[in-house]
């Protein structure tokens, strides 16, 4: 029998349909106050089960305005050791658990995240200064990777296979060495957790990617240590949420371990402990590579699940629709300022109508509106850190030096304290570090080409090779970019985003190159496998 459609979580989408947008603006808006009313507060670590405190506190403030969201505790390298020993005592009940029994209990955190998923999104908004659109909707990208994953785990049956002897040896001579015996032979395959995994988040997705990332060690019988990001930019108390929504579902004590504190302590720990047989980390190349090397150098065998950064490059061709173009590309650019993996970060538009796209491109930024990104009608919040704004600066002098701004460039004063960025199209050439460099700002690139060939092979010359976009009427075109654009995840003539929003169970959302390591995706059906290892077990009567 078929499997039903995946349904997605859609929130904002069915508040529209039903022409219920009040009521959404409604409860989005009654959400912030609580989450406000709650600032302040200091919260634990929990290793174990248990709360934890450490003898130092960080401090996580707001990027809109500097107020402090809460104290969390700056865990150290021996509550990591603490944790990884509380996950390794954890494993044996849970590996066992029979995967019907945890895959439901995903379903029921599912469905505890989507009656809080205001408050939630609400959180996200104060902690990394998303829009109440982009927090709502990456509330539900989390919801729909716990559903996904219950259903993919059921639908492979917990991954438990028996072989059939009658298949395998039907051309086989009896007399052949290595052949199967003649007599009975029972086989199964079984796909086990490896173990303890670490799980490693960014700042930019802190809900979906961590839910994502801990589901996916968790539903396939591994338990977890968990660190969201907690240095530059913070966003603990998501991390916190989450916890507590998974052990209400279900999840037993030490299972799941929520620690806060630097990467450079508690992720390295989790990358050289030999207690330690995976990580899962979503995070800059710098550190994802760095990891592994520091695993390997030291003799340590690990899992490594790692998603990496992108430098994602749209073509936009002779005869495309440039409405639909300029559209798709500025959100895709500018949509949470630019601070997402999948952020298009350089364009090629055919020179004939270079000038008429960048018109229409700089009319729709124009309308973007900037500030504090609770309020309604803001597009862009701030960026998440002074270092952000730094990176940002550097980029427009560098453009300033060597190529042309052709919109922005400049810091915008809202009266709040946090850094305030204009969306930025600067005009540089190819050889430029600004179009090879991932800034994770709101800053575009835009080239000109001359031949489609040409296009594609700018768009390749990179280390990345996450997202990628075509606009274009023409079907040769169409085809041979799909044949040889060098990115995992790739859209044409898409209006709503040329490169951003991946849809669970619709896209899978997968790096290349120098933007993952194991080319397997998020949301897809090959990402639970990732987890597991392989054993062949034979019984001979
Ligand atoms: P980041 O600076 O690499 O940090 C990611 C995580 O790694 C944080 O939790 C950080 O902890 C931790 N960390 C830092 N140093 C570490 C070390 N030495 N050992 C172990 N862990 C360490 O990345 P980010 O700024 O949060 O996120 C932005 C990056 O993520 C961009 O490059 C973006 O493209 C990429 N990203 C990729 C995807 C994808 O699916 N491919 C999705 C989202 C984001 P602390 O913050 O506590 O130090």
């Amino acid at each position: 029998m078929a499997r039903p459609a995946f349904l997605n979580e859609f929130t904002y989408r069915n508040f529209a349909e039903s022409g219920k947008e009040a009521e959404f603006d409604r409860l989005f808006d009654d959400a912030a106050q609580r989450v406000k009313a709650q600032f302040g507060k200091k919260y634990p670590m929990y290793i174990g089960g248990r709360e934890t405190f450490a003898a130092e506190t960080l401090i996580e403030k707001s990027p809109i305005d500097g107020s402090v969201i809460g104290y969390f505790q700056k865990g150290t390298r021996e509550h990591a050791k603490q944790a990884i020993q509380a996950a390794a005592g954890a494993l044996q009940s849970w590996s066992s658990t029979g995967y019907r029994e945890r895959a439901s209990i995903f379903r029921n955190a599912a469905a505890i995240f989507s009656k809080n998923k205001f408050e939630l999104a609400a959180i996200l908004s104060y902690e990394n200064g998303k829009s109440r659109y982009e927090s709502v909707g990456e509330v539900d990208e989390a919801i729909d990777f716990m559903r996904y994953y219950a259903d993919e785990l059921e639908a492979n049956k917990g991954f438990l296979r028996r072989t059939h002897l009658k298949q395998s040896t039907a051309k086989v001579s009896a007399s052949f060495q290595g052949a199967p015996s003649m007599k009975s032979e029972k086989v199964t395959i079984r796909m086990m957790p490896f173990g303890v995994f670490g799980v490693i988040a960014p700042f930019n997705f802190p809900v979906s990617i961590s839910t994502g990332m801990s589901t996916g060690a968790m539903i396939t019988g591994n338990t977890v240590v968990f660190k969201p990001s907690s240095s530059d930019s913070m966003t603990m108390l998501t991390g916190l949420k989450i916890y507590e929504y998974m052990k209400q579902a279900g999840v037993p004590q030490g299972v799941f371990n929520y620690l806060s504190g630097p990467g450079s302590e508690i992720g390295d720990e989790l990358v050289v402990n030999p207690g330690v047989a995976g990580i899962v980390f979503t995070g800059s190349r710098a550190v994802g590579t760095g990891m592994i090397t520091k695993a390997y150098e030291r003799g340590l065998q690990k899992t490594f699940i790692v998603e990496m950064g992108g430098k994602n490059p749209v073509i936009v061709s002779k005869g495309a629709d440039l409405d639909e173009a300029a559209s798709g590309i500025a959100s895709a650019a500018f949509g949470f300022c630019g601070q997402k993996c999948s952020a298009c970060s350089r364009v090629y538009v055919h020179e004939s109508i270079k000038e008429q796209f960048v018109s229409k491109l700089i009319e729709k930024v124009r309308s973007f509106k900037i500030g504090n990104p609770i309020r309604k009608d803001v597009y862009m919040g701030p960026l998440i850190s002074a270092n952000a704004f730094r990176t940002y600066s550097d980029a427009v002098e560098k453009a300033k030096s060597t190529g042309r701004i052709l919109y922005g460039g400049n810091k915008v004063n809202t009266g709040m304290d946090g850094y305030y960025a204009e969306p930025t199209i600067i005009e540089v050439n190819h050889e430029s570090e600004l179009v090879h460099t991932e800034l994770f700002v709101p800053i575009l690139t835009v080239e000109g080409f001359r031949g489609f060939d040409d296009a594609i092979r700018m768009a390749n010359d990179v280390e990345y090779g996450l997202t990628a976009g075509l606009y274009s009427k023409k079907r040769k075109e169409v085809s041979e970019f799909l044949e040889r654009i060098e990115a995992g995840t790739v859209y044409v003539n898409r209006d709503t985003s040329a490169t951003t929003g991946a849809i669970v169970g619709l896209h899978t959302f997968v790096g290349w190159k120098g933007s993952s390591v194991n080319g397997k995706g998020s949301g897809s059906k090959f990402y639970l496998q990732q987890f597991m290892k392989e054993q062949s077990m034979s019984i001979t009567k």
